[in-house]
């Protein structure tokens, strides 16, 4: 039995979870994988109850599970999964983008994914106010640097794609911690002469996301300039509804949707539950891969073959051009697992 931590989140995450539940419970009754969930509770919800956005058995309780998913949290969000990143040393953030037929989406010819350093940069939180200005820091290690750009050429010779990896930075102007980064991955690129790389300023990689998105296979950078450029990309292959994302360690992994808590539409049952479920997805193929069970594997081939199985008949939710609620959706999905 694998052991599963769910943070249920805040905005569209307790609709998003209750989703992903069903699905668990469907997989554990069709395919006699077994899981055994673990509610928790860190966010804005858990911030007015307890003064913590993220309470220390919640972290104990992570600790003890095999693998957490983890729904979209509010305005308490750098306070939960950026700590837990950092806590639990999740140092690679992985964001596929990949085109599905029957999307609105800009193309149709789009596999790339992301690889974002997620324990540095920006997102430290080290800022602090000197005289009339706020200043934050940014800091960005050999050590961080070498070990991500290690995760993205594995990333690229594990894809039957182009295997190309990009690095994406702006060297040209923080000339030392870009300048860094963007050696830390040349330096790696010398041990995988097979693999293809290339280097593109962050601007220019927005603007060829849009331009020619087709030529990307790999792209590895670093926490900011990641977390920006794969809303974008999300955005190319149909929309934040469809985004998974992977937080990967060595020993532990977290998976939850790209797109945030969607006040806007909470509460409404209308929010795409399949960002969610394509990470169930990713989650099953990291326990597959880390506990050889070839059933993880193609539970979760077959989890992703119905989503987009039934989006291709036209059966899906508002954000992507169909009329389905989110229950409606899951059912649909439980239906034809
Ligand atoms: P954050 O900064 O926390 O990532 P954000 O301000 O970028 O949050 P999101 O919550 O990520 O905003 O979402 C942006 C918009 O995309 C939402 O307002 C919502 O309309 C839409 N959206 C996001 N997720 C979904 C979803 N699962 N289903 C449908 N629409 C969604």
């Amino acid at each position: 039995m694998y052991k599963i931590s769910l943070i249920t989140g805040d905005g569209i995450g307790p609709e998003l979870s209750e989703s992903a539940v069903s699905i668990l419970n469907t997989i554990h009754d069709k395919f006699d994988l077994k899981f055994g969930i673990t509610k928790l509770s860190a966010g804005d919800k858990a911030l007015s109850k307890t003064g913590n956005a993220l309470p220390d058995d919640v972290v104990s309780a992570i600790k003890q599970s095999d693998v957490c998913l983890k729904a979209p949290v509010g305005e308490s969000a750098s306070d939960v999964i950026v700590v837990l990143r950092r806590t639990l040393d999740l140092y690679a953030n992985i964001r596929p983008a990949k085109s599905y037929p029957h999307m609105p989406a800009l193309r149709d010819d789009i596999d790339m994914v992301i690889v974002r350093e997620n324990t540095e940069d920006l997102y430290t939180g080290k800022e602090f106010t000197l005289g009339n200005a706020a200043v934050a820091l940014r800091i960005i290690s050999e050590a961080a640097s070498k070990r991500i750009a290690k995760y993205a050429f594995e990333t690229a010779k594990q894809r039957d794609s182009m295997r190309k990896v990009t690095c994406v930075h702006k060297s040209n102007v923080m000339r030392m911690t870009d300048g860094l980064f963007a050696k830390a991955c040349t330096d790696i690129s010398k041990e995988y002469s097979d693999i293809a790389f290339e280097q593109m300023y962050v601007d220019a990689c927005a603007m060829n996301l849009i331009r020619q998105p087709e030529k990307f296979d790999v792209i590895v950078t670093t926490n900011l300039f990641g977390d920006i450029l794969s809303d974008e990309s999300s955005q190319v292959v149909g929309g934040l509804g469809m985004a998974p994302a992977a937080n990967i360690g060595d020993n532990f992994a977290l998976f939850e949707p790209v797109h945030g808590a969607a006040f806007d539409i909470a509460g409404q049952n209308i929010a795409n539950p399949s960002s969610f479920l394509l990470s169930i997805k990713m989650m099953l193929d990291w326990l597959g891969n880390k506990h050889n069970d070839s059933k993880c594997i193609d539970v979760g081939k077959r989890l992703e073959s119905t989503i987009f199985g039934l989006v291709k008949n036209g059966v899906k939710t508002m954000d992507i051009g169909g009329d389905k609620t989110t229950s409606e959706f899951t059912k649909q999905i439980t239906d034809n697992l």
